[in-house]
C-alpha cells in the first residue's frame, strides 16, 4: 500500500519509507491511500475472536500488502502480550482500560509495534548490522513507551532526550533503568530544548551521512494505526456483553493519534455510534468543532499533562480523512474541555460513587460521558494511564491510596543511568558522534 502525504506536495511512499522518515518531505503527514473495510462476516462473529485475532485482522488490512503473514502475525503477538479489558464503572458507561502494557500507558502499544515493524525492514534488507538510531525528546510519558517498545530490539539504538529535574520520578524510571540499546541524556534545559536538539539532528546533513536516524514521535503511522486495534477489541468485548448497540467511544485527546485510529476504525465498518474527544484545558479541537475555525495556541500545563498539546499533530489526518467537512466532523465528534478543578472533582466523585479510580486524562472522558450520553446509548471511555503513574494528583483527590503496580515498582528499584548534555547542539552532536 501507497501513503501520501496531508500536504499533497510530497511524493507517494511505500509502508518502509513512512516508517523510516515519519514525516514526508513535504511536512506532511502520511495517510494510507485506501481504507479497506473489513467484511460482514467478521464483524458478525467479532465477539468470539482474541483481542490478538481481532488485532491481526485489522493489521492485515493495514499492513497486508506489504508484510507477509506469518512476519505480520509475529509482529501483533509480539506487541500484544496484555489484555485490554472493559471494565463496568456504572451500568452505562464502561471504561476501556488501556494500560496493562509494560509502561502502563496506551503508547506501549504503538511504540511496541512500531519497533517490530522497523526492525522487520532491516532484517529484510539484510541490514542486520546497520544500527538505526532512534531520537525521540520526551516530557514524560513517550519515553518510556518507545524505551520499552525498543528495549532489546537488534540493530536499534534509543536517545530518550528528557528535561532534567522536570519529569516525576516514576516517569524518570521508566526509561533510565533499561540500559542495553537504551541510552537516556538528561539535558540541561525544558522540554522544547530537548525538542530542539532533536529536530537539530534531523536537519544536520553531515551527522545524516554518518549515522541513520530516526523518530519515534506519534506522527509515525506506525505508531499511530495499530491503536486501531484496541477500539475493533472494545466493541467485540461489548457486544459479547449485549451493549454494542449504539455505543459513545469517547477519548481523552492531546495531539489525536488515538482518536484518529478510532475514525480509521470507524472508516472500516467498525459501528460505533459517535464518538467524543476529551480535552482538558487546551481545548483547540473543542473550540474547531464550535466555530469551524482551527486556531492553535501555546500548551497550557495541566494534571492532564499528556493532554497539554496547543497544536494537535494529527488534526491533520482528521481534516484530510473527512475532507475538511466540518458539517461532517462535528455531526460525528463531539466535543469537552476541563479544568484542572473539574478533573479533580470528577475523580473523587467517581471514586466516591462507584469505587473506581480514574487517573486524571481518564478523568476527562468519564466526565464527558456523563455528561454527554443520551438515553440508549452506552459510553465507552478510554483509561489512558495507570492511575499509580499520576500517584500524588489521584490521591490528593480521591483521598485515598493508590497501589503502585509490581511492574511500575520494578523500575523504581532499578538503577538510574543517564548521560548528561547540554542544550547546546554542538555537545548533543559530539555525544551521538562518541557514542556510535
Ligand atoms: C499520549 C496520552 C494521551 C493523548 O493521546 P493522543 O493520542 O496524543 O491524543 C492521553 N492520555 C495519556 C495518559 C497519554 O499518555
Amino acid at each position: 500500500m501507497k501513503y501520501y502525504s496531508t500536504n499533497h506536495q510530497a511524493p507517494e511512499a511505500t509502508l518502509e519509507k513512512a516508517v523510516v522518515k515519519g514525516l514526508a518531505e513535504d511536512r506532511g503527514l502520511y495517510m494510507p491511500e485506501e481504507i479497506r473495510p473489513l467484511s460482514k462476516e467478521f464483524f458478525d462473529n467479532i465477539e468470539q475472536f482474541s483481542f490478538q485475532e481481532i488485532a491481526f485482522r485489522v493489521a492485515q488490512a493495514f499492513f497486508g500488502d506489504d508484510i507477509e503473514e506469518e512476519a505480520l502475525r509475529k509482529i501483533v503477538d509480539d506487541t500484544l502480550q496484555f489484555d485490554c479489558p472493559v471494565v463496568e464503572v456504572t451500568p452505562d458507561i464502561y471504561s476501556l482500560e488501556l494500560f496493562h502494557g509494560p509502561t502502563l500507558a496506551f503508547k506501549d502499544v504503538g511504540a511496541r509495534f512500531m519497533a517490530r515493524l522497523l526492525q522487520y525492514f532491516i532484517h529484510k534488507q539484510g541490514q542486520d548490522n546497520r544500527l538505526v538510531n532512534v531520537l525521540v525528546a520526551t516530557s514524560g510519558d513517550t519515553g518510556s513507551a518507545v524505551a520499552n517498545g525498543f528495549l532489546g530490539v537488534k540493530g536499534i539504538h534509543v536517545y530518550v532526550l528528557y528535561p532534567k529535574g522536570k519529569v516525576s520520578p516514576i516517569q524518570e524510571c521508566q526509561f533510565t533503568t533499561l540500559g542495553q540499546n537504551i541510552t537516556a541524556v538528561e539535558v540541561d534545559g525544558c522540554f522544547d530544548d530537548c525538542q530542539a536538539l532533536v529536530k537539530n539532528a534531523f536537519m544536520d546533513q553531515e551527522l545524516n551521512r554518518q549515522m541513520l536516524l530516526t523518530s519515534a514521535n506519534s506522527i509515525n503511522v506506525a505508531r499511530f494505526l495499530p491503536q486501531a486495534f484496541y477500539y475493533f477489541n472494545a466493541y467485540a468485548r461489548m457486544k459479547a456483553k449485549g451493549k454494542a448497540d449504539k455505543l459513545v467511544v469517547c477519548v481523552p485527546s492531546g495531539n489525536f493519534g488515538n482518536i484518529t485510529a478510532a475514525l480509521f476504525g470507524h472508516a472500516m465498518g467498525l459501528p460505533i455510534h459517535r464518538f467524543i474527544a476529551a480535552n482538558n484545558a487546551n481545548d483547540i479541537f473543542y473550540q474547531y468543532l464550535k466555530t469551524g475555525q482551527y486556531e492553535p495556541k501555546p500548551s497550557r500545563q495541566t494534571i492532564a499533562n499528556a493532554m497539554d498539546v496547543g497544536d494537535p499533530s494529527n488534526f491533520a489526518r482528521i481534516i484530510d480523512l473527512y475532507k475538511g467537512d466540518h458539517q461532517r466532523i462535528s455531526s460525528l465528534i463531539s466535543g469537552a474541555t476541563y479544568s484542572d478543578d473539574q478533573i479533580r472533582e470528577t475523580m473523587k466523585k467517581c471514586f466516591n460513587e462507584n469505587g473506581y479510580v480514574l487517573d486524571p486524562h481518564g478523568a476527562c472522558g468519564y466526565r464527558a460521558l456523563s455528561e454527554q450520553l443520551q438515553p440508549g446509548e452506552t459510553g465507552v471511555f478510554c483509561e489512558t494511564a495507570h492511575p499509580a503513574k499520576f500517584k500524588a494528583t489521584v490521591e490528593q483527590a480521591i483521598a485515598a491510596e493508590v497501589d503502585i503496580p509490581e511492574r511500575l515498582a520494578a523500575f523504581m528499584k532499578g538503577t538510574k543511568q543517564s548521560v548528561a548534555c547540554s542544550k547546546d547542539y554542538a555537545d548533543f552532536r559530539n555525544l551521538l558522534l562518541n557514542r556510535q
